[in-house]
Formats: structure tokens, sequence, C-alpha cells
């Protein structure tokens, strides 16, 4: 795993007078409550953002069905949260249909141009500096986030994409208060954020950090959503807003008396007009009876999410003691990711035994590697999903591609008992730091998600770059079902944390007797195929630590993982929202029709 990146300042702050975008606070603005968890009726959203929880529940409240209102939720955290969403990136959208029963996706992760190949990020035949690949044209992956919101809408929706980017638009107007964690995320990204003169009148007003209770105005941003209101997303995959990131990708608006080299990129406007959201079928496994449906490759999220609680269906967890429950968690963890590592990428590149990793057979194969009394060995070899045998394994082990910690989850449920799911993304906090001239948003960059070189010499890497190509996620939007009903949906941001998020999520709520809101507020370990696990403080603190460590686990300190959302059908007919009591400086859930 590469060393997590940090943006070394390389001329001090400039003292040109930078316009701001924040209104003159009179007095300093209270952000909008959150509360991390509603119970009632009529719908329900959940999201890191107060003011995107309001939007979403707005377009309910109007009559507009869950689609309507994830579209609407997502593209108002596009404005709140324009570090970890918006247009410029991409995402995965998982819907439960109450008319059909069944469970669709979009695929809408951010593309390689045509003109990629795997040395993409090779100079002089030397894999390229991380952090000289973070902030780059060369890292911009053509977008996703518009076409997938105009997909679903076509498929699903029942409002126009005009109406649901509405209340964004007003919150874009008249700006959304700053508070903490946003103030947090910009010092993290100041030192390069300066450098474009673009994203540094928008997100440093003055030159300096956004004041707390200040309001930031994003105007560009609501021109923008009303140019995609009103031509349609074409505007962005053939239009002027194309051209603008094309320009603005493959010649980066730096500010040249910062010296500071942003490689350009290679997506064109035939990359953006050739662009296509995939629908695909979502990967399903049957756990102690329910049907947990997520995402399929090119995300990792189904697989790996799926194959963990294939193995752990070995176990009978709500029996075991705490600290054998969380010994089998994080080994199923531990060998999941030997998989994902070796096997997973954009299938349209490489075979990809989707099938095969969430096979019972090869469940078993690998759930007999588990001792109750010891841990395994990281780095731990893969299995062979083609050919399971009992505890064998398939050549040597596969380290992880590192990938940034950002992205924003939503959840959505509606009247009539649909469901949405859908993380989106601009890869790292701040994505590529290069904000579009006059536009109001940020360009991800995602493409440092694939591999620059393979992981292991000699053993194949499915995650290499190519031409047209999806860098491997592990984002895991996730609906679970029972008896062909929604029981819950969860998902979580946080790179390769997301998947032992996830599964730990949906142990906490099946087997462990938590409520959803217990189970994303419980204390959090990370375990990929790494001989520590990185894990929260709340984790460390834990009682069952030190019988943890007598079998042979290894923890640090992983700081904050993840930021899950979720909801939940009570018998009833209500729904529950849930999201974080803290982490991210809390999440935001809530119902059309509160009942208590
Ligand atoms: N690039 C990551 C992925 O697709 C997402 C980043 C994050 O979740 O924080 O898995």
């Amino acid at each position: 795993m590469r060393a997590l990146v940090r943006f070394v300042p390389t001329l001090a702050l400039s003292t040109a007078l930078i316009c701001s975008a924040v209104a003159p606070a009179r007095a300093a603005a209270a952000a909008p409550p959150k509360v991390p968890e509603a119970v009632g009726y009529g719908g329900a959203v959940a999201s890191v953002d107060a003011d995107a929880t309001a939007a979403g529940i707005e377009v309910l409240r109007r009559g507009g069905n869950a689609v309507d209102a994830a579209v609407a939720t997502a593209a108002a955290l596009g404005v709140t949260e324009p570090y970890s969403s918006g247009i410029g990136g991409g995402g995965y959208f998982v819907y439960y249909n109450a008319r059909t029963g069944r469970v669709s996706t979009i695929d809408g992760r951010e593309t390689a141009s045509r003109r990629a190949d795997s040395s993409l990020f090779l100079e002089n035949g030397k894999p390229l500096a991380f952090a000289d690949a973070v902030t780059s044209g060369l890292s911009v992956g053509v977008p996703g986030t518009a076409a997938t919101w105009q997909r679903a809408l076509d498929l699903w929706g029942s409002r126009s994409l005009g109406e649901v980017l509405r209340p964004a638009e007003k919150i874009a107007d008249r700006g959304f208060v700053v508070d903490q964690t946003f103030q947090d995320q910009t010092a993290l990204n100041q030192a390069r954020f300066k450098d474009f003169p673009a994203t540094r009148r928008l997100f440093l007003p003055g030159g300096g950090l956004p004041v707390i209770g200040s309001r930031l105005r994003n105007p560009d941003l609501a021109a923008t959503y009303r140019e995609l209101g009103s031509k349609g997303v074409d505007a962005l995959y053939q239009g002027d807003l194309g051209a603008d990131i094309v320009r603005t990708l493959q010649h980066p608006p730096v500010d040249p008396a910062s010296g500071r080299v942003a490689r350009p990129g290679k997506v064109d406007q035939s990359d953006l007009a050739a662009y296509r959201v995939h629908q695909q079928q979502p990967t399903h496994t049957d756990y102690r009876g329910y049907d947990v449906y997520s995402i399929a490759p090119s995300s990792s999220g189904g697989t790996t999410v799926g194959e963990a609680l294939g193995i752990l269906s070995h176990s009978d967890l709500a029996a075991q003691s705490s600290t054998q429950y969380y010994h089998r968690f994080l080994e199923a963890s531990r060998i999941a990711f030997a998989d994902r590592n070796r096997w997973v990428g954009d299938p349209r590149f490489s075979q990809v035994p989707t099938r095969q990793l969430l096979s019972p057979a090869f469940a078993a194969s690998r759930a007999c590697l588990i001792s109750p009394d010891h841990t395994l060995t990281s780095p731990l070899a893969p299995g062979d999903p083609y050919h399971p045998a009992a505890c064998g394994s398939s050549g040597p082990a596969v380290t992880e591609t590192y990938e940034g910690q950002s992205t924003s989850h939503l959840t959505v449920a509606d009247r009539w008992g649909n469901v949405v799911s859908y993380t989106l993304t601009i890869e790292q906090t701040g994505g590529s730091g290069i904000t579009v001239p006059g536009r109001g948003f940020l360009l991800n960059n995602e493409l440092t998600d694939f591999s620059f070189v393979p992981n292991t010499p000699g053993v194949p890497d499915p995650n290499l770059p190519g031409p047209s190509k999806r860098p491997r996620s592990s984002i895991s939007p996730t609906i679970v079902l029972h008896d062909g009903k929604p029981f819950f949906a969860t998902g979580s941001p946080g790179g390769a944390t997301i998947i032992t998020t996830v599964l730990q999520v949906l142990l906490g709520r099946i087997d462990r007797g938590l409520s959803l809101e217990q189970a994303i507020a419980a204390p959090r370990a990370s375990q990929r195929n790494a001989t520590t696990t990185a894990a929260e403080p709340g984790f460390l603190a834990l009682p069952e630590r030190a019988a943890l460590e007598a079998l042979g686990q290894r923890f640090g300190d992983g700081g904050e993982i993840g930021a899950a959302t979720g909801v939940e059908r009570l018998p009833d007919g209500r729904w529950i929202a849930a999201a974080e009591p803290v982490r991210r400086g809390g999440g935001s859930a809530a119902v059309v029709r509160p009942s208590r």
C-alpha cells in the first residue's frame, strides 16, 4: 500500500486579492441541525449532510419517488460535499423496484481515455510518483455522474432532471453554512487548491480557509445545474460543458507563479461522447436467508463483501463470543481481500470470476482456513475460484492498490417501498484539486485507483490502465431483502475500507442484534490482508482487544473509518433513516412524516 499522500506547498500563499464566494457574515450562521436517526412514514433519506437530506425529503414530499429523491440528494451533495462528490466524478447506483421486486444497478464509474494504455502512469518506464498523479489532468477519468442521474431518472424516476436539480441550485445560489468538517477538509487541500486560481476563488475565499459559520455560495455550479436541466446531459457529453472539462484536464489551469507541474490528461471530447453507463446484474449473496444485493465489477464491493459473507456463513456468528465474532470478521475480510486483489478489475478487459467468487463452493474452500485459536499470516495467497480446493491457494499473495478515502453515500426509500443505495465519488477528498473554471465543480482523480504497475511482479494484474477502462473500485452500495421485501440498505465512503465497513454493518445488524443506527455507530476495524488491522480508537479501546491479540491479531490506529448511512423498513411500514452520530461531523437522517 502506498503511503498516504501529503500535499506539499510549493509557494507561500498568493497575496493577490482573491474574489470571495463567501457572503460577508453579519453573524456566524449555524449549520442546519443534524439528526442521526429518524423514524416515520412517507419515505426516508440518509446522507452525510443536512441540506442534501432536506433536498431529498423535499422531492419525496412533493410526490417524487426514491430515484428522484436520490438524484436530488446527490446533486445537493455536489454543492455541500464538493470534495467528495459531484458531476466531476462517478459512482454506483443500486435500486430496488417495489413493483417488480427486482434489484438493478448502474455502473457510472469514471473511465480512462480511449487513448490510454497500461503505460498511462509510467514516465521513462517508471511509475509516476503517486503525489504527482493525484493533482493532475492525467488522473481525471470521463465523469459518469451526470449520465448516471439521467439514466436512473429515465428508467425509474418520475421527475425531469431539471426538476430534481432545483433544490441543489437553490443551495448553490444561497450558499451553505461552513462547518468544522468542511473547513478541515479544505485545510487538508489548501496547499494545492491555492495553485489553481479557479479552485482558490471558489474554496479559499480571500485566500484563506472558509470561516466556520460563513456561507459558501457557488453561483457557477447553480448555473451549470440549470444548463444541465435545460439542455440535458448532452451539454456535458457533447456540448460546451464537455469542451470546458476537456480544456481543463488537457491544460490544467495552474497559476504559473506557483511553480506547480500538473500533468495534462488524455481524455478528449470523443471520449466524453463515447461514455456510457453500464446497467448490469447486481451481485447476490444468500446470507442466513437474507438476500444481499450489491454492485458487480468494475467495483470489487459486491464480490468482496459477498465472499466474506459466504465464508462467515460457516460460523454461527450470533452464538459466538464477541472475541470470536471480531476474530472471524477480521479473518473473513483478510481472505476476501487476498482474492479481490488477485481477481477483480474491469470485466470488459479481463475475465473476472464474479460468479465463482460468490459461489458457496469457493466460500467453503476459503472458510476452512479460519481457525478459532490463531490468526492467519498476511499477506495471504489468493484462492482459485475456478477450481476451489479446500484451504488451497493459487500463486503468490497480491498486495493492494492504494485508494484514496473520500466519497459520499446516500440511502433513500419512498412511500411505495422503492429503495436506492448510491455511492458517488471524485476519488480522494478534493479529487484532482482542479476546478473547471466558471463551472463550479472539481474534477475527479479516479484513475489513480488503477495499479500503476502490476502489484506483484509475474502475477496478472486485472487493474492496470487500459483504453476506455474503469479502475477497480471498492464502493459497495448494498440492499438487503427478506422474503423479497426490503429489510435494510447501507453503504459508506472510505476507499478500500468501504468493504469492511459495509460488512461490519451487515454483521452488526443481521448477526449481533444491533439496531441499524447502532451498527453504523459501532467502532470499526478494517483488515485487508495486511499484518496489521487498521482500527478506530474506539475499536482499540474494546475490552476484547487483549483476547484478539492473544489469537495473533495485530492492530494499528486507522483514525476514523467510513461514514455510513442506511434505511430500514419496519414491519409496520414505517422507515428508519440512520446516519453517523459522530464520524465526518455526523450525518443527517430524516423521514417525510416522523412518527416519534
Ligand atoms: N476511489 C474509491 C473507490 O472507488 C472511493 C474513494 C472513497 O470512497 O473514499 O473505491
